[in-house]
């Protein structure tokens, strides 16, 4: 190929990898399967290698840069990023719009709501439609130059599409998903790191990292919501620029909207003080701003706030109470956490009786006292927790509390491991754990047995209906016992019966994550359970059987192992066999990675964007087999350009002969 023709090739696969991006990331309605993508991401990164004269700041290839830097260079806006006047009640929200009317001078305001994301607020700017520099808010007018940073969120566009204009400098709010928190910060704990007490404390954190390749690694995202400066286009309304933002490839919210009338806004403002807890991300607000962009210059800005927006909030999320107690709750693996007895308090509309407290260091590390008054948050649905004390309101009443050293439901010695955070209680007959083990047992993911919750499976439990998981399949034999119990009764008994009938046909998998063997989630065992099939060969398999598979190390491995080793969960295993629950995967549907099971498959040729061990390991990745040769049993020769031998053997014995591209048909 002539070098002009690379450049043409290196830009079209770009362009290919923008437009698949944002298919995915925005859309949600990816056109290709992950690994067509990551053939096509290959070949793009195999060509810039060969010809780095062509790599381009702009290229999906550089989203994360090896540069790490010393410190953030300082960064002007083009125009200044205001802060929002607020106000709490919708009495000071009427009073605004009544303002602001007045002032205007019309008879009435068209007002867009938009949600206010609590995050990191971002300025990018784009010459001729490509990302050139991004910064953070700052004070308003200068920010920290993040570029590289923004650079790894994959819902940030590279490059813009449709019609782009001159210059734009867009505005939005970097995240943190709240699902993917908690986990964050579990992670950190069993890393011995501090924790982050919010989402928008982890964004903020993760987005000011000086090595980029740490923020690739979190899971930020964005919303963008506004335009600062811009050469280019020719936009009226805000609603229009929500619109056109959207058009170019940036991910907007679908919750905004547009009213005429001041009562709609707080209609929808109390709709998703209701809502918001729902939603993946953390939102302190509402924003509202006048629709029109010519009425909004003429109302112009006081002081450092704009009189043509203003950030209507949600109710207070913290607050606070006194610690009274300490308790401890008791986890399926024995895990013992420290969970703070309070003062029942209103956070947010919600009556909050405990906090979480994490564990043992966190009260120390916080110095937390009982009779202490504490800060208490509350972010959407996640668990309320303890943030700080208030030293005012010391009054000499406090005390230091001591961990038990025994386990509140079973009374064995509770231990903490040689560097770990944990304290744990490893009896094997501690009714506590048995609880939350059979809790996870039937939770969505894993058996889904509908109508039992931890309540009914304590009282079960304490009157000794059941002793472990396998007892759920029995419990017809103890109708009239059950149905006799307070708050169950027959038509609660009959439904359960149908959903723990239901439930002796999930897969495998989820029965393997129902067993509750630490560190094993959905992810870890479809793995397993499309290597090894059943339970029976994952029982006999050797460490090494383990860690040779992708993503189990020796952690898993060796808690896999230890798991079976025990006698009460073989037992357990077996009983489970004996009632019908499925430990093989014999009649799972076929699933997407193993679309080439069986499939016999032989490679002649070279390909422009691929090499050959890259073709090998998908089609091992999806079950095929590659063999060296071509023989009357292949069943598919794939053929490149200068083909060998092997090509007239396929002709001559009726091997069906596909290009590459059909290959990636055949994987889709
Ligand atoms: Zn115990």
């Amino acid at each position: 190929m002539k070098l002009n023709d690379i450049e043409q090739k290196i830009k079209s696969i770009r362009d290919q990898i923008n437009r698949h991006n944002h298919l995915y990331y925005i859309s949600n309605s990816p056109e290709i399967s992950d690994i067509e993508y990551d053939i096509l991401f290959r070949s793009l990164l195999s060509l810039e290698e060969k010809f780095p004269e062509f790599i381009t700041s702009d290229s999906p290839s550089q989203r994360i840069s090896s540069a790490v830097s010393s410190e953030f260079k300082q960064f002007e806006h083009m125009s200044p990023m205001y802060s929002l006047a607020n106000c709490f009640s919708e009495k000071e929200f009427l009073d605004w719009y009544k303002r602001t009317l007045d002032l205007s001078g019309y008879g009435q305001l068209d007002l867009v709501s938009e949600v206010k994301f609590d995050g990191l607020a971002v300025s990018m700017i784009y010459e001729k439609g490509i990302f050139v520099r991004g910064s953070t808010r700052g004070n308003g007018i200068i920010g920290e130059d993040v570029t590289n940073n923004l650079r790894t969120i994959k819902t940030i566009p590279m490059v813009l599409m449709g019609n782009v204009p001159e210059t734009l400098e867009v505005r939005g709010e970097v995240i943190f998903p709240k699902s993917k928190f908690d986990q964050f910060n579990e992670s950190r704990k069993t890393e011995g790191l501090s924790l982050y007490s919010n989402p928008r404390n982890l964004a903020a954190g993760s987005l000011r990292q000086l090595d980029s390749k740490v923020t690739a690694e979190r899971s930020l995202d964005i919303f963008v919501y506004g335009v600062g400066y811009s050469i280019g286009n020719d936009l009226k309304t805000q609603w229009n620029v929500l619109n056109y933002l959207k058009s170019l490839g940036f991910k907007v919210s679908n919750l905004s909207s547009l009213f005429v009338k001041p009562q709609e806004v707080i209609d929808f403002y109390n709709t998703l003080v209701d809502s918001i807890s729902n939603e993946d991300f953390s939102a302190d607000g509402v924003v509202v701003k006048v629709n029109n962009l010519e009425v909004q210059q003429q109302l112009g800005v006081v002081g450092k706030d704009p009189r043509w927006a203003i950030a209507y909030k949600f109710p207070s999320i913290k607050s606070v109470t006194k610690l009274k107690n300490i308790e401890l709750s008791v986890g399926r693996t024995g895990r013992i956490s420290p969970v703070a007895i309070l003062e029942p308090v209103n956070i947010g509309g919600a009556i909050v009786r405990q906090a979480s407290l994490h564990n043992f260091d966190y009260i120390v590390n916080n110095d937390l006292k009982i009779n202490d008054l504490v800060v208490v948050e509350r972010a959407g649905d996640v668990i309320p927790k303890v943030v700080s004390f208030v030293p005012e309101g010391r009054k000499g009443v406090e005390f230091e509390w001591i961990f038990p050293e025994e386990c509140p439901s079973c009374g064995s010695k509770i231990i903490r491991l040689e560097g770990e955070s944990a304290h744990l209680c490893i009896s094997s007959s501690c009714p506590a754990q048995l609880k939350r083990l059979i809790e996870h047992f039937v939770s969505k993911p894993a058996m889904n047995i509908e109508g039992i919750g931890i309540k009914q499976i304590s009282i079960l439990i304490d009157n000794h209906i059941i002793y472990n998981q396998a007892d759920l399949f029995d419990l017809d034999s103890k109708k009239d016992e059950i149905i006799n119990l307070n708050g169950f009764g027959e038509k609660r008994f009959n439904n359960w019966q149908k959903s723990i009938e239901e439930s002796k046909k999930v897969a495998f998998s989820r029965v393997l994550v129902a067993l509750g063997i630490p560190h094993v989630g959905l992810e870890t065992a479809e793995i397993i359970s499309r290597n090894f099939k059943s339970i029976n060969n994952l029982i006999a398999a050797s460490e090494l059987d383990l860690v040779s598979l992708p993503s189990i190390g020796p952690k898993v491995a060796y808690s896999i192992q230890n798991y079976f080793s025990n006698e009460d969960n073989k037992y357990l295993v077996n009983q489970l066999i004996s009632t019908g629950v499925r430990f093989d995967n014999s009649t799972d549907n076929m699933v997407v990675d193993s679309k080439l099971h069986g499939l016999k498959f032989a490679i002649t040729g070279s390909f422009d964007n691929y090499n050959r061990a890259d073709l090998v390991s998908i089609i091992k990745d999806l079950g095929g087999i590659v063999s060296s040769s071509v023989s009357k049993t292949t069943n598919y020769l794939i053929t490149g350009d200068n083909p060998g031998s092997k090509l007239d053997f396929a002709k001559s014995n009726e091997v069906k002969i596909i290009s590459i591209k059909e290959f990636i048909e055949l994987t889709l």
